[in-house]
């Protein structure tokens, strides 16, 4: 925590954000419909703007008709051992639809998951931006300018400024040019989690943590959480939890971006050992994928098989994202066994015992289908048919991190608590960084909700503290 410091150069704001991921975004365009001047920045270059927003696959959670609020309610309470934050999760849902709304008379396209992103078919991802989160960024960052909000990139917070009172006025910045205090009414937290910063990993995570392939942003380092805990915030939610997902092996270290393998429920999944540990049919994939990218990651060398066979790769239901990244193949399980270094006795007692535990019944990959096994563990649920077809394919898998699940405590003002549950005068976050949301496990497409829907509650609430000041 810092005063300001005469000697430094300062800039004046209404309300300065910190982040242009959609958090961000949405804080800048609420605060300026709502009467204020936001000012945001962002310490990545304007090339690498938008953290993790521009890696994602665009899917959105969001109530329906068929998926009421309570049912998501219930489903994130199930979800987290009844750990989630019931408040700040309601609050999520009930503001979703007119977050979508919002974005669409922005001009964001907004479609059914099903016209690009066959993957995710079943589940409960209403919602997709066309041309995932590249397409959501293309089309909504241009709206900050049409709207008069200036952006500076290459702009790191490195410390909020505060009044003698303990009100939040300001960030300290880093810029090319040197540091420099930028005095603000109010400013808002959008800088995303802290999954790009290796010793946070190992500190909060655990030191497996470390060498964790990273999926999005090589700029979500944590600064905004640590600026704010030294405040005195106070730390929320599972701060030794995160997201992980289904991953190509051989996705790259750092901004892999969506190399998943969501498909996996019409596959059975082997480790190097040549054994199943999971069940690759409990449900579709926006419910599993995250507790499966870590269950690979406890398995030996960290890696695993989805395997296949002609059946299945036939009706093209098998594939990564990352379409580049194609299957090993072979015209058996002794050669694909040698391929994939796994050990060919064993992959064929893996292969026998399942292929005889598959029940009578109809394989239909829209819908939870009930074809399954009977007498093995683990079982598969649904999805089980024979791998008996000729030739065999093996993606292989890893797990990664996308995000991290601890976070800042805010209330329904999107106003950062301090330990003792009181609000910090000036103080806003949204996004990523917020925690009480996601334990352990998470329902596909939330967190992007989280963003939008806080992100404009942020921005409105900020602008309202700015104007009464
Ligand atoms: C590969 C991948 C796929 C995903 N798919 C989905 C999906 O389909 N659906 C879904 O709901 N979620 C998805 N997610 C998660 C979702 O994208 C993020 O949780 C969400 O976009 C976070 O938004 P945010 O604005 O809070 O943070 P971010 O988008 O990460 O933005 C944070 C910004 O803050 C900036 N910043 C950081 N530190 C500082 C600092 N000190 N000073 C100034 N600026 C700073 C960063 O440069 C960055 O631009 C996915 C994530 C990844 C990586």
């Amino acid at each position: 925590m810092l005063a300001k410091q005469d000697s430094l150069p300062t800039t004046n704001h209404e309300v300065l954000i910190l982040g242009t991921g959609l958090a961000g975004m949405a804080a800048a365009l609420a605060a300026r419909q709502a009467g204020a001047a936001p000012f945001v920045i962002d310490k990545a270059p304007e090339t690498s703007k938008s953290g993790n927003t521009r890696f994602s696959g665009g899917g959105l959670r969001c109530p329906s008709e068929e998926h009421t609020i309570d049912s998501l309610l219930e489903e994130l309470e199930r979800m987290s051992d009844g750990r989630t934050d019931m408040r700040l999760a309601r609050i999520l849902y009930r503001d979703a639809e007119s977050g979508v709304n919002w974005l669409r008379e922005l001009g964001i396209p907004i479609v059914s998951p099903s016209v690009e992103r066959p993957d995710v078919r079943g589940g409960r991802m209403r919602y997709h931006i066309r041309g995932n989160g590249y397409g959501l960024v293309d089309a909504l960052f241009p709206k900050l300018g049409k709207a008069g909000i200036a952006v500076q990139f290459q702009t790191k917070a490195i410390e909020l400024l505060t009044s003698g009172t303990g009100q939040v006025v300001g960030a300290r910045v880093n810029t090319p040019e040197g540091c420099v205090d930028m005095l603000a009414r109010a400013v808002i937290l959008a800088t995303g989690g802290f999954q790009a910063n290796t010793a946070m990993r190992v500190q909060y995570l655990g030191r497996e943590a470390g060498d964790l392939l990273v999926r999005g942003s090589k700029y979500d380092t944590g600064e905004g959480l640590r600026m704010a805990l030294r405040l005195g915030a106070q730390s929320y939610g599972d701060w030794g939890g995160f997201h992980s997902a289904v991953l190509d092996a051989r996705s790259a270290q750092v901004e892999a971006g969506e190399t998943n393998v969501n498909t996996y429920p019409y596959t059975i999944i082997v480790n190097k050992n040549g054994e199943r540990f999971l069940d690759e049919g409990e449900d579709f994939m926006d419910t599993t994928y995250v507790k499966y990218g870590k269950a690979i990651l406890q398995q030996p060398g960290r890696i695993a098989y989805c395997l296949f066979d002609a059946k299945i790769a036939e009706r093209d239901l098998v594939y990564c994202l990352h379409r580049e990244f194609e299957p090993i193949d072979a015209g058996s399980w002794e050669r694909l066994a040698q391929k994939i270094r796994v050990p060919a006795d064993r992959l064929r007692q893996t292969i026998d015992s399942f292929n005889a535990a598959v029940q009578p019944g109809e394989f239909d990959p829209e819908r939870r289908d009930g074809k399954s096994t009977r007498g093995i563990y683990p079982p598969k649920s649904n999805w089980a048919v024979p791998l008996d077809t000729p030739p065999f394919f093996a993606y292989p898998v890893t797990g990664g991190i996308t995000f991290t699940l601890g976070g800042l405590r805010v209330d329904d003002r999107a106003r950062v608590l301090d330990t003792e549950d009181h609000a910090i005068p000036g103080l806003y976050a949204a996004g990523e960084l917020l925690g009480g949301f996601f334990y352990n496990n998470y329902p596909g497409g939330a967190s992007l909700m989280r963003s939008l829907v806080f992100g404009r509650l942020a921005g409105a609430e900020a602008a309202g503290f700015a104007s009464r000041k």
